[in-house]
């Protein structure tokens, strides 16, 4: 800087002394070269230069030392942006002359995001690059939000999990003219081609039903059955991993399986007797000497006394239409419709005790009729309060119904 002001000291004292012997003319010129020669020096002993503002599209964006410089920056923005053909899009700015300190010059790089920058028709956008090849570019929001949507797309609102495309998605942020990026309807269209792996951990309370366990007992008439303990369901907690691919669960591994109620399993107790009738009973039964009601071979018995359900005799079911016999000697009492029983037969035997014999098809006998043991006196039906062929026998001590098991030999 010293040099500079010497220099310019010995070029005024030249031009003074070279002034006083010229013409008028001649100072004239002599001054004004003075005068430019003096601005430049006192703009070099400032720090101030003379410069150019850049108006852009209406605005000053820059401060350029030379109009070679905004060109320079041009040339930077075609590099900085990826679309072709920036050129077109970018205005033709104006220079005003101007005089800054030169710290205030835009370098070139700012020159050109100044241009970037008020350039409407240049963004900075994404480029989208699935398993490493560009894909599509679009502004950076759209893409962001069109993978966000579609990574939860799959997510179930209740469950933590984590979601992530199946392959490698990554962006890359650039400047584009607007006029190249996807919109948004593009950006989805690809997007949600994406495959999504959403994986989850997932704890259901599962319902464990219980078991029954049916405990026999001698002590209970064939058909009696009894819940003594109540079954109540129990409760798992299961906790399961969860792998979706695209909402579809692809894998399901039981991470673990606790028990929050354990299940109370239900007991059952059925009967196995065919008669409770004691030892004294049975023999007194034996020896009214009845013969069994129907023909060997052609029944079972469906209900045994008590059963259960308070039954007053037993149910011996056999075809419609088969014979049943007189069980012992007798004499009839009742021929004929009965109520519930439907066409019943009743025979008095010797000592007053009385057989009933129910739901025949047909009555074979009269009241006052006196019957051998093994006649027919009906057949086998099913009226009255019935709902199958059967014969429902009783047997009536002292006009009280007791056990007909042990009387037809059904307590072996
Ligand atoms: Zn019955």
């Amino acid at each position: 800087m010293g040099d500079v002001i010497t220099l310019i000291i010995d070029c005024i004292k030249s031009a003074a002394s070279t002034i006083k012997n010229s013409s008028k003319k001649a100072k004239q010129g002599m001054f004004a070269a003075i005068a430019i020669i003096a601005i430049f020096a006192s703009l070099s002993f400032t720090g101030t230069r003379i410069a150019y503002e850049v108006n852009y599209g209406g605005r000053n964006i820059a401060t350029v030392s030379s109009k070679e410089q905004f060109n320079e920056a041009l040339k930077l923005v075609t590099n900085m942006v990826e679309s072709k053909g920036v050129e077109t899009v970018v205005e033709k700015p104006t220079f005003s002359t101007t005089i800054v300190l030169s710290e205030n010059i835009n370098s070139t790089n700012e020159i050109a995001n100044a241009i970037i920058d008020n350039t409407d028709a240049i963004v900075e956008a994404s480029t989208l690059y699935v398993d490493g090849k560009a894909v599509l570019c679009a502004e950076k929001a759209t893409l962001e939000s069109a993978l966000n949507t579609r990574l939860n797309a799959y997510k179930p609102s209740d469950v933590e999990c984590t979601s992530r495309f199946t392959k490698s998605i990554s962006q890359e942020n650039s400047y584009y003219m607007t006029s190249d990026l996807a919109n948004k309807d593009q950006v989805e269209s690809v997007v949600n081609e994406l495959e999504v792996i959403t994986e989850l951990r997932k704890t259901t309370d599962v319902m464990v039903p219980y078991t029954s366990t049916v405990k026999k007992t001698n002590e209970q008439i064939i058909g009696y059955s009894a819940v003594t303990v109540k079954g109540v369901s129990g409760v798992n907690r299961l906790t399961q991993d969860i792998v979706m691919v695209n909402g579809n669960v692809t894998s399901c591994v039981d991470v673990s399986n606790e028990v929050v109620i354990a299940p109370v399993n239900e007991v059952i107790v059925k009967g196995t007797a065919k008669t409770l009738a004691s030892a004294k009973q049975k023999q007194e039964a034996h020896a009214a000497g009845f013969i069994f009601p129907v023909p060997a071979g052609t029944w079972r018995i469906s209900s045994y006394w008590g059963d259960g359900r308070n039954h007053k005799g037993i149910d011996i079911c056999a075809n419609g239409g088969t014979s049943i016999f007189a069980v012992a000697d007798g004499k009839v009492v009742h021929a004929g419709w009965k109520g519930d029983y439907g066409y019943c037969v009743i025979i008095e035997h010797a000592s007053g005790m009385r057989t009933l014999y129910a739901h025949a098809r047909q009555v074979c006998c009269s009241v006052g009729d006196t019957v051998s043991q093994g006649e027919v006196i009906a057949l086998v039906g099913t009226t009255g309060q019935s709902t199958g062929n059967h014969v429902h026998f009783e047997v009536i001590v002292n006009g009280r119904r007791i056990d007909p098991a042990p009387y037809i030999g059904l307590d072996k």
